[in-house]
């Protein structure tokens, strides 16, 4: 896939029923996407199940480099790539944005394909001998959301393949074009029928949830929809893996130099426009260096321009569809209501195009309005003022999710200490959100179960069998 229409071209279906696909950031129409039914998912189904023994049976070795040139095919077609998800998802091609997404799903590949997962001998005692194997699963459901289309898609693909297991992916209904293009691409690689794609929304996704095909299903999206997977998947008692909502805390203690901390506060918050499961979404900060945290967040944040995502001056992009945009604009109002301060933004342009909000910094609110417990999911941060540690950790924990949460300290002790205390699957010290595809990732309470990554994430999308004797 040497071109943008080249890469369209593949991708745009030839029959059955469409929908259009929308440039968030114009409201054109880039493309259509094919809006697949029961009878479409049953024929992926088959032919992942035909192909999956044959994968199996290669050798480990054999699957890993293929992987790997599946990650050089991803590099070669990079730019069309990042093209097209810049004008579907809307986030700039610069900026940790679409380039750097297409590039971390070559890195989570490689990484993928480079992770040992060595057959454990538990015990060996002389008079026991046990050794725990992983084997394939067999199907494997990889249902994704919106906001990071590739890369998320990668996560759950990369490990599913590398265990001898097939995959039906099914990418979100508002990114479907990204889904089929990543794998159109990874397709001109991998042996035929492994990897399989169908396009629709959760009609569809409820479907592939109560098939008895698929061994697991890979979840990544909002917490009610992961409660109805598991309903759903309740007769089968299909494995699930659920990395769900978050509404991520950062704590800043009254030890930190405001001005160092505010760019990879402003990053922590608002990569990809906020639209990020493990971002910043609320910031408590200590009394005595609010005003300045307060400040010094407020210059970077009106200094990152914001607009449609192939300028290559943009950083920041459009929200990828008006429902999110709705949810940003209603909370924001909730906070503005409830008193909370602007310090920045606030004031959509209502009439746009695009699905623009405005970066919105909002200060002074109290612990409890909507814009602070609720997960928004765009580009407003929430500021609460704290003075006494319990307080804040109490605060933090009060949420009945937890997927991320930060520590800003120049004490990196005293911050690991209070990370300690925070009811999160990450707690970053001093940066927030960052992911490796070597370390372990996943939520506690209604964010979801289950680890993603390096050897955990591999386990995972494998059968456990212990031979005894
Ligand atoms: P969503 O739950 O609406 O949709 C996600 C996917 O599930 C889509 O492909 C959708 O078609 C499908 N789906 C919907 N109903 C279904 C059903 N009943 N059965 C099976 N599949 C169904 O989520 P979204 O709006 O696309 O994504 C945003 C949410 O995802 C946010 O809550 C965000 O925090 C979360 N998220 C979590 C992580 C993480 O790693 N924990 C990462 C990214 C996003």
């Amino acid at each position: 896939m040497n071109s943008y229409d080249e890469l369209l071209a593949a991708i745009m279906p030839s029959d059955g029923p469409t929908r259009d696909v929308l440039d968030p950031a114009t409201g054109e129409r880039i493309g259509t996407a094919p809006v697949h039914d029961a009878a479409a998912l049953t024929e992926a189904i088959t032919a992942a199940q035909e192909a999956q023994p044959g994968w199996a049976a290669l050798s480990d070795q054999a699957r890993r480099d293929m992987l790997m040139r599946v990650a050089d095919a991803i590099e070669a077609a990079a730019e069309p790539l990042a093209l097209l998800l810049s004008r579907e998802q809307g986030k700039p091609l610069n900026g940790p944005n679409a380039r750097f997404e297409v590039g971390a799903c070559a890195a989570w590949l490689r990484a993928t394909a480079a992770t040992d997962l060595p057959v454990e001998v538990v015990v060996d005692d002389g008079t026991d001998y046990a050794e725990l194997h992983y084997r394939p699963i067999g199907l494997v459901a990889a249902i994704t959301p919106w906001n990071w289309p590739m890369m998320i898609a990668i996560w759950q693909i990369a490990p599913a393949l590398r265990m001898g297991n097939a995959v039906v992916a099914k990418p979100s209904e508002h990114t479907p074009l990204s889904g089929l293009g990543l794998i159109a691409v990874m397709n001109e690689v991998l042996p035929e029928g492994v990897l399989q794609a169908i396009c629709g929304d959760g009609e569809l996704g409820a479907a592939m949830v109560a098939d008895p095909a698929f061994g697991k299903i890979m979840f990544t999206g909002s917490t009610s929809t992961g409660q109805k997977i598991i309903a759903g998947s309740a007769d089968t008692i299909t494995r699930l893996t659920l990395e769900l909502g978050g509404n991520d805390a950062g704590i800043v203690l009254p030890d930190v130099d405001p001005v160092a901390i505010a760019e990879d506060l402003f990053w922590g918050a608002f990569i990809n426009t906020g639209q990020t499961c493990a971002a910043l979404k609320r910031l408590y900060v200590h009394d005595d260096v609010y005003d300045q945290v307060v400040e010094a967040l407020r210059g970077v944040a009106s200094a990152m321009p914001m607009g449609i995502g192939t300028d290559e001056n943009n950083v920041l992009g459009p929200l990828q569809n008006r429902m999110q945009w709705d949810v940003v604009d209603r909370l924001v109002e909730a906070a503005k209501a409830d008193g909370g301060r602007v310090v920045l933004g606030g004031e959509p342009d209502r009439d746009a195009a695009g699905n623009f909000y405005p970066t919105t910094l909002i200060a002074d609110l109290p612990a409890d309005n909507a814009l602070v417990v609720e997960e928004q999911f765009g580009p407003a941060l929430p500021i609460v003022r704290y003075s006494d540690i319990d307080e804040a950790v109490a605060m933090a924990n009060s949420l009945d999710v937890g997927l991320g949460a930060s520590v800003w300290s120049g004490d990196r002790d005293r911050a690991r200490d209070v990370a300690a205390r925070l009811e999160a699957g990450t707690v970053w010290i001093n940066s927030h959100g960052g992911v490796h595809p070597l370390i372990p990732f996943g939520g506690v309470k209604k964010s979801g179960y289950g680890l993603e990554f390096g050897v955990d994430g591999l386990k995972s999308l494998a059968v456990p069998q212990v031979i005894n004797g």
